[in-house]
């Protein structure tokens, strides 16, 4: 049923094509997607994939949804885009839909999760320069943090070989993750804010320690610092509820949501306190393209799918099945496997020191499975919301045939 099995024909001459006209910036597969279909994704030469990566997590009710279809075809026939100098109609219905969902009162749309942690760094910055402290200016992140790849959202990642020969902006600590005595030691009134992912996604699929939420809010306001957490990837349903940090304590003073929220189409959102409702005054922020209404009609029907289908549910019912099916494989192939972790459908294999999950990718492609690479040695999961358990199994028992084959060679 899936893997490659067809010709190689059409797929050849779209990776030329590549070859000759884009930049090296990726490490791509040479597999041409053209089409999906629900968990399922197709190349040019007809070869099927399971898809367990979502497009990184952004797929969330995987491909051609009628749901989603329907809600862009008909957005596309109304308006497309309309400027922020107008309120749109569909982007006020998902400014209210997501707020409610989220229990952040406060939203403001961009394009992306870098835009949207980049919303966060100057929102931090004016919001301590309108009350006059001048001197706070300082961010705490995380070592082995992703924040994305524009120079602000690059400045606060933790990870220095995605930094190297770029530089940094702004006044920038690094923490290791989950240290609670080194928070105690680095937070004081120059910090403005200090900016976390609730479980480390592209770091390699790390949960914060339990109770570290709650214990950064603590600090935070001891300090007079803001809390800002880094949910794009978490986020909109992903952990099997709306926010990974929901339930934890945390009680953030802003949310980054981007690669889930309109089920691939690109967006982003900053999401904020009441009392952040004027940090940004008229003419400080802002973007062209957010809140442009065909990818507010996207999420819009992906906030109603995932209430309507029961997806959060379906998440965490799934992402527990995955989890355990991992957990099994973690002890059938002790020689290649070290552990697995992740919540819900955000989940990883962890494999052991010295092996490269990327060397991995081809082995998990030519057996129909894509998946993706997390921190150096981890193998990471990411179904569309919508993945049923069969479905689940099934990538298991891939997985199962890849780390058969891979073992003995
Ligand atoms: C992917 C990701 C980003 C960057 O998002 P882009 O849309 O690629 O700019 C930021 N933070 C986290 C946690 C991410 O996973």
């Amino acid at each position: 049923m899936h893997g490659v099995k067809r010709s190689n024909e059409e797929n050849g001459s779209v990776v030329d094509v590549a070859e000759r006209t884009m930049l090296r910036n990726y490490r791509q597969a040479p597999i041409a997607i053209e089409r999906g279909e629900g968990c399922e994704v197709f190349d040019r030469d007809g070869n099927g994939y399971l898809d367990m990566s979502a497009g990184i997590a952004t797929s969330s009710l995987g491909h051609g949804h009628p749901a989603l279809v329907q809600a862009i075809a008909a957005q596309a026939s109304k308006v497309i885009h309309t400027s922020n100098y107008f309120l749109g109609d569909t982007n006020v219905k998902l400014a209210k839909a997501l707020c409610a969902k989220m229990q952040m009162p406060r939203v403001f749309f961009c394009n992306s999760g870098s835009e949207a942690n980049e919303a966060l760094l100057k929102l931090a910055r004016r919001y301590f320069y309108s009350k006059g402290e001048r001197t706070r200016t300082k961010i705490v992140a995380f070592e082995n943090g992703f924040h994305g790849r524009t120079l602000g959202a690059l400045s606060i990642t933790g990870k220095a070989a995605y930094r190297e020969g770029f530089g940094a902006l702004g006044d920038i600590v690094h923490l290791p993750f989950g240290d609670v005595e080194a928070l105690e030691r680095t937070l004081d009134k120059d910090v403005a804010a200090v900016i976390i992912e609730p479980i480390q996604g592209e770091g390699g699929v790390l949960p914060a320690p339990e109770g570290f939420l709650k214990h950064l809010r603590a600090q935070c306001t001891s300090v007079g610092a803001l809390l800002f957490l880094d949910e794009v990837q978490t986020g909109v349903g992903r952990v099997g509820r709306w926010l990974a940090s929901h339930g934890q304590e945390a009680d953030p003073d802003a949310v980054a949501l981007a690669k889930g929220l309109a089920g691939g189409v690109p967006i982003g959102a900053m999401l904020t306190k009441e009392y952040l409702v004027d940090a940004l005054p008229p003419g400080t922020h802002g973007a062209t393209f957010g809140g442009n209404a065909l990818a507010s009609a996207a999420a819009l029907a992906v906030l109603e799918t995932i209430e309507s289908e029961g997806l959060l549910e379906n998440a965490a019912k799934c992402g527990a099945l995955l989890a355990r099916g991992l957990n099994e494989l973690v002890q059938t192939f002790p020689s290649v496997c070290e552990s697995s972790r992740g919540e819900g459908l955000l989940q990883g294999l962890v494999l052991h020191k010295g092996m490269m999950a990327r060397d991995w990718l081809p082995r998990f492609y030519a057996n129909g499975l894509l998946v993706t690479a997390a921190g150096d040695r981890v193998i990471r999961l990411t179904p569309p919301l919508i993945v049923r358990e069969e479905q689940i199994g099934a990538a298991l028992s891939l997985i199962r045939e890849t780390l058969h084959e891979g073992a003995r060679s």
